[in-house]
């Protein structure tokens, strides 16, 4: 008997998961808010490492193509201290390809594919436990049930309340996003700056990181301690007043490093919440959680990943299990638990680290897990 199983959610982990359940002939309904694909900027590029994300796009059957599309030598990293030092200029070797990057749009056409998901059909609730299954309730009024709906609607998920009270918290980090177009062409002294990857400048209290992504688009990201409500006389649409004021914040920061900020186009702000290190829930038949929704952590080159490897998981869990949805849910649930805690430990000490009052620490942090 095939299951009626819808994903709430078309990011990473919810493709994932209707992907590797549509390569075993599985029936899914996806379904997602945003009106189209590309109805907002799909957002920087994505590092997959080799045992969660290229694991998951294996299990799709599409690590070949990810491969040809990927980008090794964006895993390059050099490190600066706030008066332009380079301290360390790390590049991968020929064949590595233990975290190539992508753009999250490449990587969400990949996943796509031959999916049919249902655009713009935001879901306001669910209601596990009704006669015929879960009640899914959208936006514009509509209902319909499901054998199971999986939530991957990420960090403010509106299935989560059906399995657990929690909410995230504010990490007392906020991040601002800029980009910068045609870099080789209109900016080829940051271009070399930048280097093939990433370039991250830490000082105190503070970070600004580059990353390159396709096409010659650098993202940057200035990160810094700073309560949630810095920006109250500041206008966050308003591009001048958002430029100054992050120069402010940055100021005696050598000159090429800070054109990072004077060359960037909009500014995106981008406070990092957190869910609680270890969040798990009793078991409720019938909905289930995955990715953001489930472990939200900070960025650091994980959550992705994990959401795929989730998605991936939970959909092989369902196809080659005996055919009780609940038990394969479960085991699926325990697996997902026990990885995110660990890796929500890592990425809260690594935040702690990369944006702190010593700027020692993120070089030590670097050298530990890049050590060459
Ligand atoms: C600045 C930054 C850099 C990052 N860099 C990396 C990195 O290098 N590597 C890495 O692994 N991770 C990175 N991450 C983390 C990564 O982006 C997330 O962990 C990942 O996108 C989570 O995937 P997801 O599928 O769980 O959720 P999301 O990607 O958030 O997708 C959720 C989807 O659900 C849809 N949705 C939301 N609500 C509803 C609703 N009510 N009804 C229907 N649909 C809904 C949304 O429109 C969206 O399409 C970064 C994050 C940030 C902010």
């Amino acid at each position: 008997m095939r299951h009626r199983i819808a994903v709430v959610g078309s990011g990473p982990g919810g493709l994932a998961f209707a992907r590797v359940l549509h390569c075993h002939d599985h029936p899914v309904t996806v379904l997602e808010r945003d009106p189209a694909p590309d109805a907002r900027p799909a957002g920087g590029t994505l590092d997959l490492h080799e045992g969660l994300g290229q694991l998951a796009l294996d299990k799709a059957g599409l690590l070949a193509e990810f491969q040809a599309l990927s980008r090794p030598e964006g895993q390059a990293m050099r490190i600066l201290d706030a008066d332009g030092t380079v301290l360390r200029d790390w590049r991968p070797g020929p064949d590595d390809q233990a975290n190539p990057e992508i753009d999250r749009g490449q990587l969400r056409d990949l996943l796509l594919g031959p999916l049919d998901v249902r655009w713009g059909r935001g879901v306001t609730q669910v209601v596990p436990g009704t006669p015929d299954g879960v009640l899914v309730h959208f936006a514009d009024g509509r209902q319909e049930t499901f054998d199971l709906v999986v939530g991957a609607d990420g960090a403010w998920s509106r299935i989560r309340p059906a399995v657990s009270s929690v909410t995230p918290h504010y990490t007392g980090v906020t991040t601002v996003e800029t980009s910068l177009d045609e870099v080789d062409n209109r900016h080829p002294d940051l271009a070399r700056l930048i280097g093939d990857g990433s370039l991250a400048v830490y000082g105190v209290n503070r970070a600004l990181v580059a990353q390159r992504n396709s096409g010659g688009n650098v993202k940057v990201y200035a990160q810094f301690r700073a309560s949630l409500d810095w920006h109250t006389d500041l206008d966050l649409a308003d591009v001048e007043p958002v430029r100054s004021s992050l120069l402010a914040l940055f100021d005696g920061w050598a000159a090429p490093v800070l054109d990072l900020l004077r060359h960037g186009t909009a500014f995106v702000h981008r406070p990092l919440y957190v869910l609680p290190v270890s969040h798990t829930w009793t078991h409720v038949s019938g909905v289930t959680l995955l990715g953001d929704a489930a472990h939200l952590m900070p960025p650091l080159g994980a959550g992705a990943n994990l959401a795929m490897l989730d998605g991936a998981e939970l959909a092989e869990s369902i196809a080659t299990g005996s055919g009780d949805l609940d038990e394969a849910v479960r085991a699926f649930e325990e697996r997902m638990w026990a990885r995110a805690g660990r890796w929500a430990k890592i990425t809260m000490a690594g935040l702690e680290r990369l944006v702190s009052p010593d700027p020692a620490e993120a070089l030590a942090l670097f050298d530990q897990v890049q050590p060459s």
